[in-house]
């Protein structure tokens, strides 16, 4: 749970301090915005497992907020609202949000549901991320970011990791050493083609492709399954 990042978007400071210090305590690192866009650019600026949401925010209301991060981003988000009639809540729950707490709260209560939502969503993420790809002797479990030979796991740097599974991903596709440079390593790398051809030698080796990970003279390398 350390990993977990949670973004406050609470306008009334106390409430704010206090639900990051129940949080912070329970191990997740919290940020708080105390309005509708600063909370809207925090989430647009880095990726936040959670995000409570009050309702009743001096600019844009909390479940606009709540509309605008769900169509853009797959992130759960518990409403916190001093509001409880039914049709809220329903109003509430259509705009995206995940879940719905009522004010005054419980902070026991609080952080039962920010875990309980959480594990719903990992779980809902996994069932998608999941997925293998099997290519040939190698499995791919792109979550755990590993690559299984026969069903040993593979020991890959992750440059080899990136560049296998970006051969594996697009088989019979010719790849220059340039495209794969800018592609794996970024524009801004210093180092010259030789990084891409000393890697490729490597992964070949450690996973089994010395006839598959093909060298085409003069242009690249491409994976034939
Ligand atoms: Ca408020």
């Amino acid at each position: 749970m350390e990993d977990k990042k949670i973004l406050i978007i609470e306008d009334e400071k106390p409430i704010a301090d206090i639900l990051k210090y129940s949080l912070e305590k329970e191990g997740f690192q919290v940020q708080c915005a105390y309005t509708g866009s600063e909370g809207f650019s925090c989430a647009c600026r880095e990726p936040f497992s959670l995000v409570l949401l009050d309702w009743m925010l001096p600019d844009i209301s909390g479940v606009d907020v709540c509309r605008m991060l769900t169509e853009q981003y797959r992130i759960p988000i518990i409403m916190l609202t001093a509001r409880g009639t039914v049709e809220d809540k329903l109003y509430g729950l259509e705009s995206g949000a995940d879940d719905y707490i009522t004010k005054p709260f419980d902070l026991r209560e609080v952080v039962a549901r920010v875990r309980t939502i959480l594990r719903r969503f990992d779980k809902a993420q996994g069932t998608v991320e999941d997925e293998k790809l099997i290519c040939g002797h190698l499995t791919i479990i792109e979550r755990e970011h590993s690559v299984y030979r026969d069903g040993a796991l593979l020991n890959l740097t992750p440059k080899e990791y990136e560049l296998l599974i970006c051969f594996l991903k697009h088989p019979r596709q010719v790849f220059t050493r340039t495209a794969l440079l800018d592609q794996i390593w970024g524009y801004d790398f210093a180092g010259d083609t030789r990084t891409v051809d000393i890697h490729v030698q490597r992964i070949r080796k450690k996973a089994g492709l010395e006839d598959s990970l093909v060298t085409v003279f003069g242009v690249g390398y491409k994976y034939v399954p």
